[in-house]
């Protein structure tokens, strides 16, 4: 059996809809709160990550073209995908984007895990 990291591994996930963040705690005592909005900005599935690169490339044209707002950056679901990441659906109807506890783990934002408490 592979050891699960404390670190990687949530305790318990809750969603507040009305400050539109979710909440996660880990088993080694973080907690992280993520906005919304930055989740559906990190949003690792292919289509986003083509979107951010185009972005990059030619910022005015991606600008005009549907970039989600921040209306369409609420999350309306999430399943566990495995033991390992969590699947998150949202009100534009975007749900691909998987993110593996990993990543979510390296994504908050607290002072602490940026490096700046
Ligand atoms: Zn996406
Ligand atoms: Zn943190």
């Amino acid at each position: 059996m592979p050891t699960i990291p404390d670190a990687t591994t949530p305790t318990g996930i809750h969603f507040d809809k009305e400050n539109q963040t979710m909440q996660v705690t880990w088993r080694d005592g973080h907690a992280s709160v993520y906005p919304f909005t930055l989740l559906r900005k990190e949003c690792p599935c292919a289509v986003c990550n083509d979107l951010r690169a185009r972005a990059a490339r030619d910022p005015l044209r991606v600008l005009s073209g549907g970039a989600p707002t921040a209306a369409d950056a609420i999350v309306v679901g999430a399943e566990p995908v495995g033991r390992y990441a969590l699947k998150l659906r949202w009100r534009d109807g975007h749900d691909t984007g998987i993110y593996s506890f990993e990543f979510l783990r390296e994504l908050c934002p607290c002072p602490q895990c940026q490096g700046k408490g």
